[in-house]
């Protein structure tokens, strides 16, 4: 069992930790950067005020970019200490916990820093519950702990789709590496009906069933477990037509077939709407991974009418962070899903796995053992 924050008891005068996912986007120079993004500050309040208004002193702890356990003032938590206080005024932040080498090395001197004087932990961080770092998997081995409401309404429905989905249950996968994703591929090759694959990786596939694919990606050493997953029990469909330049570096149309030279950057119109046709009659609905170079407007399309299709269909809709949170979040759809994870690879792991180093700490901590 994971502990809520109802099951912590009376938290009034109590110091909580709250580890917190604050990674957001950033611009400008660096030492004056600007938050372009404050959705993952706003997403925890909810836990924040449950704490505040019920008298704890509440201190926030979060990574922030990959300065590589080095202070570095481009990650500085400074922009974001700023904004939270405007948001959660009486909420305090520590300094960007990857500055110390001990958060991703998990050691246990960093840990007994980060509880020190602390009275109960809460892990609102989903977007991290899949490292093994010490403010995730340390401080639930000796204080009462639980889960936040965001880690705990993305676990009730990342479970639902992988235990009991509605039927059919399909999976679109794009972005831009098979070898990324092939695990979690396997995984959802096991529970899903249908499964959609664009993106850069699909150009793997083309490949694997001697389709001529130009200079677009491919992952050669990839090319047999893409084969043996077409021979599998579920239909995998891939573009029927593509999206790309031709040699002279023009935009251009395709076939399945790319001539030489050409290079495939999305999925073509009539793939667009045979996957959109496909999701507007699933009952659940997982996408994760643009279907092309959708930062670059020309290739944008393939991926807007698989968001439109994912707002548009009366199934259960979950789209699994990262780029295709960020292509939704771009064309102004992000409001019209059931679901947005916080966390791309951890949601994918654990659609993988069904579980996480940071939900099995949290289960091993002292008021749920
Ligand atoms: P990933 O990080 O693996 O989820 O991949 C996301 C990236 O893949 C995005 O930045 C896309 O621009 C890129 N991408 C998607 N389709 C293609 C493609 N056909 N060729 C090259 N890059 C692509």
């Amino acid at each position: 069992m994971i502990a809520k924050l109802e099951d912590l008891g009376d938290v009034r005068g109590k110091t909580v930790l709250v580890r917190t996912d604050f990674n957001v986007p950033m611009s400008g120079p660096d030492d004056d950067r600007i938050i372009v993004d404050d959705f993952r500050i706003r997403s925890a309040l909810e836990t924040l005020n449950w704490l505040t208004s019920r008298g704890a002193n509440v201190v926030c702890a979060t990574h922030l970019g990959r300065p590589k356990g080095k202070k570095v003032a481009k990650y500085s938590i400074a922009p974001v200490r700023k904004r939270l206080a405007e948001l959660a005024p009486s909420v305090l932040l520590l300094e960007n916990l990857r500055f110390n080498e001990g958060e991703e090395g998990n050691d246990p001197n960093f840990v007994a820093k980060l509880v020190d004087g602390v009275d109960i932990y809460v892990n609102d961080a989903f977007g991290a519950a899949h490292r093994s770092h010490a403010s995730i998997v340390g401080p639930p081995k000796t204080l009462p702990s639980a889960a936040g409401r965001l880690l705990h309404r993305e676990l009730e429905v990342l479970t639902e789709l992988r235990s009991n989905p509605k039927r059919p249950f399909v999976a679109v996968l794009g972005g831009s590496k098979v070898s990324d994703k092939l695990g979690v591929i396997q995984a959802l090759m096991k529970v899903v009906d249908q499964l959609i694959i664009g993106g850069g990786m699909c150009f793997s596939f083309l490949a694997a069933k001697n389709l001529p694919i130009g200079d677009s990606l491919c992952e050669l050493d990839q090319l047999d477990a893409c084969r043996q997953l077409l021979s599998g029990d579920v239909p995998i469909h891939l573009p029927e037509d593509i999206v790309g330049l031709n040699k002279s570096g023009e935009f251009a149309t395709f076939g399945v077939r790319l001539p030489d030279g050409a290079k495939g950057l999305d999925i073509g119109p009539g793939s667009a709407a045979a996957f959109a046709d496909i999701i507007m009659n699933a009952c659940s609905v997982f996408w994760n991974g643009p279907m092309g170079m959708f930062e670059d407007e020309r290739f944008a399309a393939g991926t807007r009418t698989v968001a439109q299709a994912m707002a548009d269909t009366k199934a259960f809709t979950v789209v699994g962070g990262g780029d295709s949170a960020a292509a939704l979040a771009q064309f102004r759809l992000d409001k019209e899903v059931d679901h947005v994870s916080t966390g791309g690879g951890a949601s994918l792991e654990f659609l993988q796995l069904g579980d996480l180093p940071g939900l099995v700490a949290l289960r091993g901590a002292p008021n749920v053992k």
